[in-house]
C-alpha cells in the first residue's frame, strides 16, 4: 500500500493508543484501584474518550480514509488493507452520525441508571429502576433512529454488536431452537438418571483451583508472555493492545468448576485477540457505541471462542479423560471415591435456574431468548417498561418452569440494560450456535481431535482457530466469515445435535 494508507495508519495509531490507555485505566479500576479513586478515574475516562472520539470522527481522519480508499481501488478485496478500510469506513460513518450531545446525555443516563439499578436490585424494587430504564430505552431508540430512520430499530442496535445481523435472522434461528430446547430440558427433568452435583460442593482449596486453571489455559495456548490473570469481582477479558491481553477471575467459588471454567472461557476470548494478524494492528474498531482496541469481528464470533474452550473442550469427556487423574493428584481427599464418570456427569448437571449466569448448557439459550423477545418488544414499542416484571415472570414459567419470587432474581438480575446494552444479549446465543458450527468443521478437519484432547494436546486445535478465525480480525462481517469457514450460514442444527447427543447419554433419554 502507498502513502495515503500509511498516513491513515499513523492517524489511527494515535487513536488506538488513546483507546488502549483508557483500557489500562479500566483494567486497573476493576482490579486494584482503591475505592476513593472512582471520581478522578471517571474524569480520566471522560477525557480520553472525548479525545479519541474527536480524532476518530474528525475531518482529518475522514480525508485520510477517502484518500486511502482511492489509493486502494482495484485492491484484492480479501487483502488485509481492503478489510481494514471496509471496517473503518463502516465505523467512521456510524460514529459520525451520532451528535456529541447524544453521547454526553447517554453517558450521564448510563452512569445514573447503573447506580439506580444497583440499589434497586439490592432492594428488589423494579419501580425504583423503571424511570432510569425508560430514559435509557428512549435514548437507545433515538440512537437507532439516527442509523435506521426507515428500517428496524432493533436491527440498528444489533448491528453495533453483530455487524450485518438482523432481528429477522434471530427470529428464524430462535424459532427453531426454542421448542427443541424446551423439550430437551423437560425430558431431562423427567429423567431418573443419577447425576450427583454434591461432589463439586466439597471444600476444594481456592488457591489450588486457581493454579489448576492457569495450568490448563497455558496448555490451551493462552500466551502468558502477552497476558496475565488477576482477581476481579467478575471474570472478563480486556485488550490493552494485542500483545497485552489480560483476563480476570473470581477469587471465591461456591463449587468446583466456577474458577476453572471462567479461566477457560476468558482464555478463549483472549487467545482470539492474541491471534489477530500483526498486519491488522493499530486500528481501533467500534464495538458497541465505543471504540475498542481489539479489532475482532463481532461479539457472537468472540463468544464462540470462549464457549468452545469452556464447554466443547472443558466439559467434554475427552478433556477429563486427560485431566481427571491430574485433578485427583491435586485433590486426593476431596475426590476420594469419585470416578471419572461421576465427575463428568456432575460438571454436566442440568438444572433450570432463575439466574442466567448460573445456567448450564442445556438451559442457557432459554434465558437469552426470553431477553431477546422482551428487548424486541421494548424497542419496537409493543411492550412498556412498566410491564417488564410481569412479562418476565410469565416467560420464565413458560421456558424454565420456574417462577421468580422477586425482581432481584427476575427482571433486575442483569447489569446490561442499566449499562445501555440493548441488543446485546442475542450474541451469547450466537456464540453457542457458532461454536458448535465451527466444532463440526474442526472435527472433519482434525479427525484425531478427541485423542489429542485426551492427551492435553491443543496445538492443532489452536492452529486451526488461528488460521480460520483469529488471524482475520474484523476483516469480514461475521456471517461472511462463518460462511467462508463452514460453507454455511447461521444454523441451530449443530448445537441442537450436540446438546441432544450429550444429554441423551448422560440422562439416558430414549
Ligand atoms: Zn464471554
Amino acid at each position: 500500500m502507498g502513502e495515503a494508507f500509511e498516513k491513515l495508519r499513523g492517524l489511527c495509531a494515535t487513536i488506538y493508543d488513546l483507546v488502549g490507555a483508557n483500557e489500562v485505566l479500566s483494567w486497573d479500576e476493576q482490579t486494584y484501584m482503591p475505592p476513593g479513586g472512582g471520581e478522578g478515574r471517571a474524569r480520566q475516562h471522560a477525557t480520553l474518550e472525548r479525545l479519541s472520539h474527536e480524532l476518530f470522527v474528525g475531518d482529518q481522519l475522514g480525508e485520510a480514509l477517502e484518500a486511502a480508499e482511492a489509493e486502494a481501488a482495484g485492491l484484492d478485496p480479501d487483502s488485509d488493507e481492503a478489510g481494514i478500510l471496509r471496517r473503518l469506513r463502516r465505523d467512521f460513518t456510524k460514529k459520525r452520525r451520532v451528535p456529541a450531545e447524544w453521547v454526553e446525555e447517554f453517558a450521564q443516563a448510563q452512569s445514573l441508571a447503573f447506580q439506580v439499578w444497583r440499589q434497586a436490585k439490592l432492594d428488589s424494587d423494579f419501580k425504583a429502576f423503571q424511570p432510569a430504564l425508560e430514559r435509557i430505552l428512549a435514548l437507545r431508540r433515538s440512537y437507532a433512529q439516527l442509523h435506521a430512520p426507515q428500517g428496524s430499530l432493533y436491527d440498528a442496535l444489533l448491528d453495533d454488536y453483530e455487524p450485518g445481523m438482523k432481528a429477522s435472522d434471530l427470529r428464524a434461528v430462535f424459532g427453531e431452537l426454542r421448542p427443541q430446547q424446551v423439550q430437551l430440558v423437560r425430558s431431562i427433568s423427567e429423567s431418573k438418571a443419577a447425576v450427583d452435583e454434591s461432589i463439586l460442593l466439597r471444600p476444594f482449596d481456592i488457591k489450588k483451583q486457581w493454579d489448576f486453571g492457569l495450568e490448563v489455559i497455558e496448555h490451551l495456548g493462552y500466551d502468558f508472555r502477552r497476558g496475565r490473570q488477576d482477581e476481579a469481582p467478575h471474570p472478563f477479558t480486556i485488550t490493552l493492545h494485542l500483545d497485552d491481553v489480560r483476563i480476570t477471575n473470581w477469587s471465591t467459588a461456591e463449587a468446583f468448576g466456577s474458577i476453572l471454567f471462567a479461566s477457560m472461557h476468558e482464555a478463549g476470548h483472549a487467545m482470539y485477540e492474541q491471534g489477530i494478524s500483526p498486519s491488522l494492528r493499530g486500528f481501533p474498531t467500534l464495538s458497541g457505541a465505543a471504540l475498542d482496541p481489539s479489532h475482532s469481528v463481532s461479539l457472537g464470533i468472540h463468544e464462540s471462542q470462549s464457549r468452545m474452550m469452556e464447554n466443547l473442550v472443558g466439559r467434554s469427556r475427552a478433556f477429563w479423560k486427560g485431566y481427571f487423574p491430574r485433578l485427583q493428584a491435586i485433590f486426593p481427599s476431596e475426590l476420594e471415591g469419585v470416578d471419572l464418570e461421576a465427575f463428568y456427569r456432575s460438571i454436566n448437571r442440568v438444572k433450570p435456574t432463575l439466574i442466567r449466569v448460573e445456567a448450564d448448557e442445556a438451559t442457557y439459550n432459554l434465558h437469552i431468548m426470553l431477553r431477546f423477545e422482551i428487548e424486541l418488544g421494548l424497542v419496537e414499542g409493543s411492550l412498556a417498561v412498566a410491564d417488564l416484571p410481569e412479562i418476565w415472570r410469565e416467560k420464565t414459567r413458560d421456558y424454565l418452569g420456574l417462577t421468580p419470587p422477586d425482581d432481584r432474581s427476575g427482571v433486575l438480575q442483569d447489569i446490561h440494560w442499566s449499562d445501555g446494552y440493548i441488543g446485546y444479549f442475542p450474541t451469547y446465543t450466537l456464540g453457542n450456535l457458532i461454536s458448535a458450527q465451527l466444532w463440526e468443521k474442526i472435527r472433519q478437519d482434525l479427525p484425531d481431535l478427541d485423542r489429542q484432547i485426551e492427551q492435553a494436546q491443543f496445538s492443532d486445535l489452536l492452529a486451526w482457530l488461528r488460521e480460520k478465525v483469529h488471524s482475520h480480525g474484523a476483516k469480514y462481517e461475521p456471517m461472511e466469515l462463518l460462511h467462508r469457514i463452514t460453507g454455511d450460514g447461521l444454523s441451530a442444527k449443530p448445537y441442537l445435535q450436540y446438546l441432544t447427543e450429550k444429554y441423551s447419554e448422560i440422562y439416558e433419554l430414549g
